[in-house]
């Protein structure tokens, strides 16, 4: 099941993606008589497993629902979650290769984390699947990539122990965590760099959690202008989605529709040789298979 947020006419709304078509959900759930609000992405998962199968019933009878059915070239198609609540969760240096290549980059021996590295980014980097990111030449000189496995939680919690974390996600999409390399570095922390308007395109769409199944072969790549840069599995990660939870919500309390991206594989461009820094222009392809892809252009500020 493909959760999308839509925009027709002004109108921003949830739907059902059913490749060709949409499915106005709310316009759906009338017809279909389901109760609960079924307005926005964020509505929805709030409504948690009633509105979770409720969603399925309407699935099922979607070709019944006419009405409801929209082109989908009729529709523009946002962020999954166009605003979220509060920032984005992310995990720094998740994959081996890539805490390599991060390391080599100064001549250092590199160092495995043996706890997940947690940082955020704004709300305001949220961008939509095929949205533009903004490149302010005067600001940064190295503008790069991180396609991730990002994942949207559903029940919330505190203190979530690892062996019950999967019960509390939603469902995953694609994520870009373009990243500002020298601000990274210049402001000693890595918020500000990480934090740049529309930096962190998301979606296309949110599949559920049991429509996906096992992430772990899950294949990701990144490609730019058609080049591919960055490949591997999803079981690459050093720390897998359930440390990630029980961790992130120790004492921390995670709520329904918080954004967690996983961290990205090697083949970053400042770990290149050189360096490889994205210019305006540049067409960047986040994918990953089973889920859908990411088509973001670089455009000049
Ligand atoms: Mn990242």
């Amino acid at each position: 099941m493909k959760l999308v947020s839509v925009e027709k006419a002004g109108r921003v709304f949830a739907g059902l993606w059913l490749e060709s078509k949409v499915l106005d959900l709310a316009a759906a759930a009338r017809a279909a008589g389901e109760s609960g609000d079924f307005s926005s992405v964020l509505a929805i998962i709030r409504g948690g497993t009633g509105a979770l199968a409720g969603l399925r019933r309407i699935e099922a009878r979607a070709a019944e629902l006419q009405a409801a059915l929209l082109a989908a070239g009729e529709v523009q198609v946002l962020a999954p979650i166009p605003q979220p609540v509060r920032n984005v969760i992310c995990v720094g240096r998740n994959y081996a290769e890539h805490v390599k290549e991060g390391y080599g980059v100064f001549g250092r021996d590199p160092k495995l984390p043996t706890v997940p590295q947690f940082f955020t980014k704004a709300t305001h980097t949220i961008n939509a699947p095929g949205g533009n990111v903004r490149l302010d030449a005067s600001l940064t000189a190295l503008l790069d990539y991180e396609v991730e496995l990002a994942l949207v939680i559903g029940q919330g919690g505190r203190d979530i122990p690892a062996s019950q974390a999967l019960a509390h996600v939603w469902g995953y999409m694609v994520a870009n965590d373009f990243s500002a390399r020298d601000l990274q570095r210049r402001h000693d922390q890595w918020f500000k760099g990480k934090s740049l308007d529309g930096t962190c395109p998301i979606g296309p769409w949110i599949i559920d959690r049991e429509s996906l199944g096992e992430v772990g072969t899950l294949e990701l790549t990144l490609s730019v202008n058609g080049e591919e840069r960055q490949r591997d599995r999803a079981a690459s990660m050093i720390f897998d989605i359930p440390t990630i939870i029980a961790s992130l919500s120790a004492g921390m309390t995670l709520e329904p529709g918080d954004i967690v991206s996983t961290g990205t594989p090697s083949g970053v461009g400042f770990a290149m040789q050189p360096p490889q820094a994205l210019k305006a222009g540049d067409l960047v392809v986040a994918r990953i298979d089973r889920i859908g892809e990411l088509r973001n252009r670089i455009v000049a500020a």
